[in-house]
């Protein structure tokens, strides 16, 4: 089974090039590549030896391909559709504002919460997305519109909270100084209301800001709408929303 490697840290690295018999220096130069999401063609003073030992060893770049750009004529804001390596198609959104550029991501294909009013669960959900696939969303989107992404939101397609360890990953290698460098306090993530997620999150202690999709603040009336609610009622949304201030300090948007 392959081994996709575009988040993996330095040291994880530099343990994959010592064991394929390569100097150190192969793995700096490696990591600085996939820092700037380049797929191997790209990294070009790279020998075609190592690179061949990483493919035959199992060790890829799995980047989402862009198959659709649409480009608004009114603010410029950019759609792009991606398709992964297993067919699947997901979307992220390009904002062009006057503090930067911002990326809404997709964490899902598809999604199981089954909000009434959202197209992105009509299928239910299919898989969850890799580190690698959320984050190459961003590097596609930077070589497609030429321009640095400084800000997230996590309001694409799927619930972060459902693909905790994945999107946890994701945060901490967005924010890496030597890549994408994109602090915590340019992150926004959104959830419909997953109460053990915004708990487990609140003890990673992320400066992100935490964005609640509530819709409705009517427990009953929130049911008819958004059926996470069945699991925890507004006023345990809340609760949990309450102790992750306290705890964290962070603002909490509605
Ligand atoms: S959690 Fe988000 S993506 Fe999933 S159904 Fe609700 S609004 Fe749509």
């Amino acid at each position: 089974m392959a081994t996709d490697i575009l988040t993996m840290t330095f040291d994880e690295i530099l343990g994959i090039v010592t064991s394929l018999g390569f100097p150190a220096f192969r793995a700096k130069q490696l990591y600085q590549w996939l820092n700037k999401g380049a797929s191997f063609d790209e990294m070009n003073n790279l020998p075609r030896a190592f690179k061949e030992a990483l493919t035959e060893n199992g060790y890829i770049v799995d980047l989402p391909k862009i198959e659709r750009k649409l480009v608004s004529q009114i603010d410029g804001t950019v759609k792009l559709l991606y398709s992964l390596s297993d067919g699947q198609y997901i979307e992220s959104v390009v904002m062009k504002y006057e503090h930067g550029n911002t990326i809404c991501v997709s964490c899902q294909a598809g999604c199981r919460m089954g909000c009434k009013f959202c197209a992105s669960t009509l299928r239910g959900l299919t898989r969850n997305l890799t580190p690698s696939e959320i984050i190459g969303q961003i590097f596609m989107a930077q070589k497609s519109i030429g321009e640095r992404i400084s800000n997230i939101v996590m309001m694409g397609i799927g619930e972060p909270l459902d693909n905790y360890d994945n999107v946890i990953k994701f945060l901490r290698t967005v924010n890496r100084e030597e890549g994408l460098n994109i602090g915590y306090r340019h992150i926004s993530l959104s959830t419909c209301g997953v109460v053990d997620g915004i708990k487990k999150l609140e003890k990673e202690m992320l400066p992100i800001t935490l964005s609640i999709s509530l819709h409705n603040i009517d427990t009953k009336g929130r049911k008819s709408i958004m059926p996470i609610t069945n699991k925890w009622s507004v006023e345990e949304l809340l609760s949990a929303c309450a102790e992750y201030f306290k705890a964290t300090g962070r603002r909490i948007s509605f």
